[in-house]
């Protein structure tokens, strides 16, 4: 039976892993014995050196999610890199931060085209790819923004709120080819992304106060989640949403 966490032979695509959450991610299932496709705008080259530290394979694939126009792409330089397909953490993701009554149709545009739209189409070509294989596993990363309204972020939490959505919907309709669509709704996680919110004391104390857990998420507070979805160990999991946030929604 073996270890039902070793992912040992897969090949995992991970977007946004030059940094943060997907950076923690791809070296979780490179310690739990995945090769590692690094896809982004900025070269993941401290990712990829770690993760062949760890007797990995792991190759650079450069694209600017911002459209869909390279997804495709993606999937053919991991196939012609790597050899293979089975895992897809769609991580990438932007904020943009303004009032609903002055929110602008680019904020608008450059948050779900990012978030949401590229998200359905990674997972649209890779997903081709895994029913023509008879299996493989996507992971969206969501939000308590999922869950939630949020404030002063309408596109980032229709874009969250979205994923949701989708991991359902993708999940109904590919359990029958043995992919398995889940996602994960992470907390307040210490990364660029949140490096204000930790500056403002303000803001940051009354974080802290909210979450039962009192301390901010690490990235590497992500791994196990991603590793338990990415795994045999999830093969019955189908259009969940894990949150991994100290307790935040249970509050
Ligand atoms: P970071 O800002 O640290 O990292 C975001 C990643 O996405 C970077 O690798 C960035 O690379 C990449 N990215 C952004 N835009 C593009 C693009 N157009 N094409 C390719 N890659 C892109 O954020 P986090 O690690 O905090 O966030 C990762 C995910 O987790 C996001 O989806 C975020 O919404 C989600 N999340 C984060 C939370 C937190 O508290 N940190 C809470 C809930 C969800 P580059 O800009 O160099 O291209």
């Amino acid at each position: 039976m073996g270890n039902p966490f070793d992912l040992s032979g897969k090949v995992a695509v991970v977007t946004g892993a030059n940094t943060g959450i997907g950076q923690a991610i791809a070296l979780a299932l490179a310690e739990a014995g995945a090769d590692i496709a690094c896809v982004g705008r900025t070269p993941a080259e401290d990712t990829v050196a770690q993760a062949r530290a760890l007797g990995r394979r792991a190759e650079i694939v450069s694209a600017d999610l911002s459209t869909i126009q390279p997804v495709q792409r993606v999937v053919d330089e991991t196939l012609e890199k790597l050899g293979g397909l089975d895992i897809l953490v769609n991580n990438a993701g932007i904020i943009r931060r303004a009032d609903a009554v002055d929110f602008t149709e680019e904020d608008w545009d450059a948050v779900v085209d990012t978030n949401l739209k590229s998200v359905f189409f990674l997972a649209q070509a890779a997903g081709r790819h895994m029913i023509a294989q008879g299996g493989g596993k996507i992971i969206n990363i969501a939000s308590m923004l999922t869950f939630q309204g949020g404030i002063r972020v309408p596109s980032y939490t229709a874009s969250k709120a979205g994923i949701g959505g989708l991991t359902k919907l993708l999940a109904n309709e590919w359990a029958k080819h043995g992919v398995q669509v889940n996602a994960i709704a992470p907390g307040y996680i210490a990364t660029n992304n949140t490096a204000a919110l930790q500056a403002d004391t303000a803001r940051n104390n009354a974080i802290l106060d909210r979450i039962p857990a009192a301390r901010w998420g690490d990235p590497a507070d992500l791994g196990g989640a991603a590793v338990f979805l990415a795994s045999r160990a999830s093969d019955y999991v189908q259009g969940h949403i894990l949150a991994v946030d100290g307790g935040w929604l249970a509050r």
